[in-house]
């Protein structure tokens, strides 16, 4: 993975090999995860670039291909059977995927592995429901569900594509248009929570068996949610007979419970979620100007009420996954502990901040209610994360300013007077000052040196990071604006200044992006991110 020419080297060979032994038309076949290629290995993903282009142009005189295209320019002449069920990973087949096979990962040698088989049945249960759901429920939406449903990999390959998905599969029935992306949806998640890796690690209590149980929670969600039955009860009795190896659970059930259950995206959580990431970001919801956060997959958008006396927010919320033409409607209001403490500061008390929630039409007693500190701990993660990250987006200005202020009085380096004085007045405004420095282009070049020696010598490890999500920042941003000082001299001198403080930098969102744009039209930024 290091080198794209030797691994097209080693396929080469092997391919001579084959068209040596004299067979018409023979086939090479190459098999590996696609997390090998940048996950496992990075830089992975550029060595498999390489070589496919090397395939593409015919070299050595090998030509890509795959194996429907294969199959088609050379039908099969004889018939073969599959030995079913088989699969990878160990000696012991399909048992590494629901026995105590004894082969696994995550460093307890003492473990067992008893609670694989209860995991799967679980995880059977609720595949089971979801598909006669599906194709009872999928009746008024589809005009066949099971074309549907085979077609819907287009459109998670390319969204750009629903539209025309939904002409080819969806009936005319307009009333059961959400429904119809409700029930793939809940397909996606159930298919979701097979992922191989839930079986792959020593104990049940860890996060990919969670994740499974997170994605098939999910699809039970959505099934009652579009009328289903509810069989998250049966589901969670299957997973009582797992016993995790870590004693502080009974059960697997007691997993769901503690761990899998709290993440729950219900639309108090969203809203709930919601409503704090547009405050972090000074969006609140105004009455008459309605606010929308949207994630990968749902947004929530919440249209405030007139200010209440008592200081109480309330209003509507449309929750909308994505591709769904109308979305679900509700009733929110959140309660006073959550308001502004300091209005000059504009924090919030966000642990204390609990949201009710209700379907529109529903009388109260079908409202839920959710609180920061009732979130899992990927929620609250995100969160915070998510708030620290907005924060520093309203600061930026200031910090900036105040670091080409600073920048502006530096003097030129002496080597008995070489370090700063009070470096601790310094810290916050350090990655502003790596944007200075990799960013100004009217620095002075003693100016810029005398920078570049405090930045290789203050710029601690967090500080940096910072500093590379900034000029990451800027270079999108400049790639997405074009305007004066953006042209491809000046970004390309971003990336050269940029490395000599941060030669590890990662650069690959700026040249996707580049990518996309077309490399033509920076061909000097495109030779300094790797383009050659
Ligand atoms: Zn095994």
């Amino acid at each position: 993975m290091r080198n794209g020419e030797d691994f097209w080297r080693r396929i080469a060979g092997q391919a001579g090999i084959l068209a040596r032994q004299g067979r018409e038309s023979p086939l090479l076949t190459l098999a590996t995860d696609g997390e090998t290629y940048g996950h496992h290995f990075t830089f992975g993903e550029m060595a498999l670039a390489y070589v496919l282009a090397q395939g593409a142009s015919g070299r050595d005189n090998i030509r890509l291909t795959n194996l429907p295209a294969y199959i088609a320019a050379h039908p099969p002449r004889r018939e073969a059977l599959i030995r079913e069920p088989s699969s990878w990973s160990c000696a012991h087949g399909v048992e590494r995927w629901r026995g105590d096979c004894g082969c696994a990962d995550g460093g307890h040698s003492g473990w067992n592995q008893r609670w694989r088989g209860p995991l799967r049945e679980a995880l059977n249960l609720a595949r089971g429901a979801v598909k006669r759901h599906f194709f009872t429920a999928g009746q008024e939406c589809f005009t066949n569900p099971e074309s549907a449903l085979m077609a819907y990999g287009e459109v998670l390959a390319a969204p750009q594509k629903a539209g025309a998905f939904a002409a080819a599969h969806f009936t005319d029935n307009c009333a059961a248009r959400d429904k119809a992306w409700k029930l793939l949806d809940m397909q996606e998640q159930s298919l979701a929570s097979f992922a191989s890796c839930a079986w792959f690690f020593d104990d049940i209590a860890r996060i990919e068996p969670e994740n499974a149980m997170t994605f098939a929670l999910r699809s039970l969600d959505i099934m009652r949610e579009t009328g289903g039955g509810d069989v998250l009860e049966a589901f969670a009795e299957e997973l009582q007979n797992a016993r995790p190896n870590q004693k502080e659970y009974e059960s697997g059930k007691d997993v769901f419970t503690a761990e899998v259950l709290p993440r729950r995206d219900d639309p108090a959580a969203l809203c709930l979620m919601a409503w704090l990431l547009l405050n972090a970001e000074n969006r609140s919801p105004a009455p008459g100007a309605p606010s929308s956060y949207v994630w990968p997959g749902v947004s929530v958008e919440l249209i405030a009420d007139s200010d209440r006396a008592d200081g109480r927010q309330q209003g509507a919320a449309v929750i909308r996954a994505t591709h769904e033409p109308v979305g679900s409607r509700y009733f929110w209001r959140i309660a006073p502990p959550s308001q502004v403490r300091d209005p000059g500061k504009a924090f919030v008390a966000m642990n204390e901040a609990a949201m009710t929630v209700r379907p529109e039409n529903a009388p109260e007693s079908r409202a839920i209610t959710r609180k920061v500190s009732e979130l899992s701990r990927p929620m609250s993660e995100m969160l915070l994360s998510c708030c620290l990250e907005s924060r520093e987006k309203l600061m930026n200005p200031e910090l900036q300013a105040m670091a080409a202020h600073a920048a502006s009085l530096i003097r030129p380096w002496r080597e008995e007077r070489h370090d700063i004085l009070r470096p601790e007045f310094w810290v916050g405004i350090m990655p502003y000052m790596a944007v200075e420095y990799i960013m100004r282009d009217t620095l002075c070049e003693s100016r810029r040196a005398r920078l570049e020696a405090i930045l290789s010598m203050r710029l601690s490890g967090e500080a940096k990071a910072l500093a590379a999500t900034l000029a990451r920042r800027h270079m999108l941003d400049a790639l997405e604006n074009p305007g004066p000082g953006r042209d491809d001299e000046s970004l390309a001198a971003w990336v050269r200044r940029a490395r000599r403080i941060m030669p590890d930098m990662d650069w690959w969102a700026a040249q996707n992006s580049l990518w996309e744009l077309g490399r033509e039209r920076y061909p000097a930024l495109a030779e300094e991110l790797g383009f050659a």
